[in-house]
């Protein structure tokens, strides 16, 4: 592919994500971006690409069930909730998409990398993808965090678009807490990150918050607490972002935007070849399929 696209670079969006993205592979960034673009399309000549981009791993999966499961728990409050019927809900519906293979005519439909690339075998799949399910709706029963959310007064949930989006300069800056609710004068945001993640994202998480919570709450900083529950040992900790100097945070935003903005030739087109390979990833990555 050696078309140029243009894009607008005052409408860059940034998150964490992206910017792992794109250290994880620049070609694979591309491809994802900005070569995938319209591939939702019936026949449309990305298609593929498209249908690559939209490939999700299983860890990711179930923690997406287990977010709008938490959700639907928070915000719409029903009596008598029952997480372990409302997430089986869910995972039924993405089990029966994905055995029905219904993301070769519709791409948005959950496709799992772990079978696409054969992995796993699709039963052996659902079965695995069943059992952590089920572990982790159990930890979170077990924790006690369900009962501890379950007493935040309906008034103090902060319903908001999710992911959350504010601004550092013209950059836009996305992140995606699970719950949002304000306690004894502190605004506190729930993630579910495995403690695998990297304490660097977990610091930038936590003032990528602050953040939003100052621009579009004004919020103070020191009123911003995040809370992590990890969705496989059970734990909840308190993601602080003290690793990160002050001013730290939004110049690496500035700076991670930059370097990604330098690959676009002139700053307005964007070319495939100015994207590096890096090969020693390609067994992970979503678009080995179709990467040279
Ligand atoms: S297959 Fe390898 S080189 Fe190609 S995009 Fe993926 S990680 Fe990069």
């Amino acid at each position: 592919m050696d078309e140029e696209l243009i894009i607008d670079e005052h409408e860059f969006s940034w998150s964490l994500s992206r910017e792992s993205l794109f250290t994880f592979c620049p070609r694979a960034y591309f491809y994802h971006y900005y070569a995938s673009t319209g591939g939702f399309e019936q026949f449309s000549e990305v298609e593929q690409l498209y249908q690559l981009k939209k490939l999700q791993p299983l860890d990711l999966w179930i923690n997406s069930i287990c977010s709008e499961s938490l959700r639907d728990f928070f915000y719409e409050n029903p009596e008598n909730f029952n997480i372990h019927k409302v997430a089986r809900r869910y995972f039924n519906q993405g089990a029966r998409s994905i055995s029905l293979r219904e993301w070769r005519d519709d791409p948005q439909k959950l496709n799992l990398f772990e079978c696409y690339y054969g992995l796993m075998e699709i039963n052996e799949l659902i079965e695995h993808a069943s059992k952590l399910l089920e572990k982790s709706i159990e930890n979170l029963i077990e924790s006690g965090l369900l009962d501890y959310l379950r007493e935040i007064p309906y008034l103090d949930r902060k319903n908001i678009l999710f992911p959350v989006q504010t601004n550092i300069g013209k950059i836009k800056v996305w992140c995606s807490p699970v719950l949002v609710w304000q306690e004894d004068g502190l605004l506190k945001f729930l993630t579910l990150h495995s403690a695998a993640s990297n304490k660097i994202k977990a610091d930038y998480t936590a003032g990528l918050h602050k953040i939003y919570a100052f621009n579009d709450l004004r919020i103070k900083p020191e009123r911003v607490v995040t809370l992590n529950f990890d969705l496989k040992n059970g734990e909840t900790s308190a993601l602080s972002d003290e690793g990160i100097k002050s001013g730290g945070l939004i110049d690496y935003v500035k700076d991670s935007t930059e370097k990604m903005l330098s690959l676009l030739t002139d700053h307005k087109s964007i070319v495939e070849d100015n994207f590096s390979q890096k090969s020693d990833n390609c067994m992970k990555c979503k678009f080995q399929k179709y990467c040279n």
